[in-house]
C-alpha cells in the first residue's frame, strides 16, 4: 500500500523518539512490500523558535492531507515563560481542535517482564489490559477562561452530541474487546457529570444492550485503578479526568515511556503519539524508551492504514524485547534509544523471514 505519514517531532526526547518511528516503519515497508512517504514538520516549541507560531499553516495543511500523524511531544522549561497562546503546549491542543480529534484511546497492558518496574505489587499487575477512551476536545481544557491577579475562572461545558459520539467510539470497542465498559465521572458533584451518566446510560441501553456497563465516581476509579486494575476492560470520561487517569494508568506498565495513544475524529482524522512529554530531563542523552513511540505506530498501521498483521508484528516484537530485557534505563534495562529501537527492528526482520 502506499501512504503518507506526516511526522511532528516536536520537542526534547520528541526528534530522537521519531526517528526511531522512522525506521520502525521504513523496515515495515520494506518487508510488506508498502511505500510510506514521510513529511516532517515542526509543531511546538520548534515551531515557535522557527516559525514564530506553535501550529504553522504549513504543519497543519500537511495533516490534514496526510493518511495518518504521528507526534513525538511538545513543551519544555525554554518556552515555559511565554505568554500562554504561544506555548508549545497550544500546538497540539490546536491540532487536535482542528482536526475535529475528540476521541483518544490508550491502552494499558501489563507485562511480566516489567512488573517489578512498576510501584504496585506484581499480584495486582497480573492480567491488566484495559483502554481509557477519553474525550479530547471539550471540557474544562477548552471552556472560556479568565485569569485575574486574584481570581481565575475555567468553564467546563459539555454537549449531549459531544458525549455520545465518544461514548459510540468506546462501545463500539467495548464489543471487540471483553465487553465490559465503566463510565467515569463525579455525578455526585458535577452538573456536567450528570449530563454524561444520563446520556451514556441512556444511549448503551438503547444501541448497546449486550454490554456489561457500569459508572463509577473518579475518585472511586483513581483507587480501583491501583487496587484492582485487572478488572477494567473500557473506561469512558471526559478530557480532564482522562487526562489524570491515564497517567496514573501508566505506572501500572512501568514507565510513562511505554504508553501509545491513538487521537481519532471523524472522516479518519488521527493523530498517534505516546502519552508522555518531552521529558526535558533526559533529552538528547540517547536516554529516552523509544517504545510508546513504536506502539504510537502500531496504532497507525492498523487504525489509519488497515494493517493489522503489521501493527500485531510491532507489538509482539516489543514485547518480545521487554521478555528478553532488551530495553532502556526507565525499565531497568540498558539499552540507549537507538539500541531500543534496533532491537525491535531486528526481530521484525527475524519475524518476518
Ligand atoms: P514528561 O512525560 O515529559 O516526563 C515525566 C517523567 O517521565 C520524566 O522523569 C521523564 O524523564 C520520564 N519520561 C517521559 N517519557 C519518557 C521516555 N520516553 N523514556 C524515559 N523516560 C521518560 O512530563 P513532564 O516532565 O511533566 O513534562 C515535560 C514537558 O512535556 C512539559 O513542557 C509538558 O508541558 C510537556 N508535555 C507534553 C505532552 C505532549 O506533548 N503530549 C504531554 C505531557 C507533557
Amino acid at each position: 500500500m502506499k501512504a503518507t505519514i506526516a511526522l511532528l517531532p516536536g520537542d526534547g526526547i520528541g526528534p530522537e523518539i521519531m526517528a526511531q518511528a522512522r525506521l520502525l516503519l521504513q523496515h515495515i515497508a520494506a518487508l510488506g512490500g508498502h511505500r510510506f512517504e514521510f513529511e516532517s514538520r515542526p509543531i511546538g516549541g520548534a515551531a515557535v523558535d522557527a516559525l514564530g507560531q506553535p501550529l504553522p499553516g504549513n504543519t497543519l495543511a500537511a495533516c490534514r492531507t496526510a493518511d495518518a500523524v504521528l507526534l513525538g511531544a511538545v513543551g519544555g522549561p525554554r518556552w515555559d515563560r511565554i505568554e500562554s497562546v504561544m506555548r508549545p503546549e497550544q500546538g497540539l491542543l490546536e491540532l487536535r481542535r482542528k482536526l475535529g480529534l475528540y476521541a483518544n484511546l490508550r491502552p494499558v497492558a501489563s507485562h511480566p517482564a516489567l512488573f517489578a518496574a512498576s510501584p504496585i505489587k506484581p499480584d495486582r499487575l497480573a492480567g491488566v489490559d484495559l483502554v481509557v477512551v477519553r474525550e479530547l476536545t471539550g471540557g474544562l481544557y477548552f471552556g472560556r477562561k479568565f485569569e485575574g491577579a486574584n481570581r481565575a475562572e475555567d468553564v467546563c461545558s459539555y454537549r449531549r452530541e459531544e458525549i455520545e459520539r465518544l461514548v459510540r467510539r468506546a462501545a463500539d470497542l467495548t464489543i471487540r474487546r471483553r465487553g465490559k465498559l465503566t463510565l467515569v465521572d463525579k455525578a455526585n458533584v458535577l452538573a456536567t457529570s450528570r449530563l454524561w451518566r444520563r446520556v451514556t446510560t441512556e444511549l448503551v441501553a438503547r444501541e448497546y444492550p449486550g454490554l456489561e456497563f457500569e459508572t463509577m465516581l473518579i475518585d472511586a476509579a483513581a483507587m480501583h485503578l491501583i487496587s484492582r486494575p485487572a478488572q477494567f476492560d473500557v473506561l469512558v470520561t471526559e478530557n480532564l479526568f482522562g487526562d489524570i487517569l491515564t497517567d496514573e494508568a501508566a505506572m501500572l506498565t512501568g514507565s510513562m515511556g511505554m504508553l501509545p495513544s491513538a487521537s481519532l475524529g471523524d472522516d479518519g482524522a488521527a493523530v498517534y503519539e505516546p502519552i508522555h512529554g518531552s521529558a526535558p530531563d533526559i533529552a538528547g542523552q540517547n536516554r529516552a524508551n523509544p517504545f510508546g513511540m513504536l506502539l504510537s505506530a502500531a496504532m497507525m498501521l492498523r487504525h489509519s492504514l488497515g494493517l493489522e498483521e503489521e501493527a500485531l508484528l510491532v507489538e509482539r516484537a516489543v514485547a518480545d524485547c521487554l521478555s528478553a530485557g532488551q530495553c532502556s534505563a526507565d525499565l531497568g534495562g540498558t539499552l540507549g534509544t537507538d539500541a531500543a529501537g534496533a532491537a525491535v527492528f531486528q526481530r521484525l526482520s527475524r519475524a518476518a523471514a
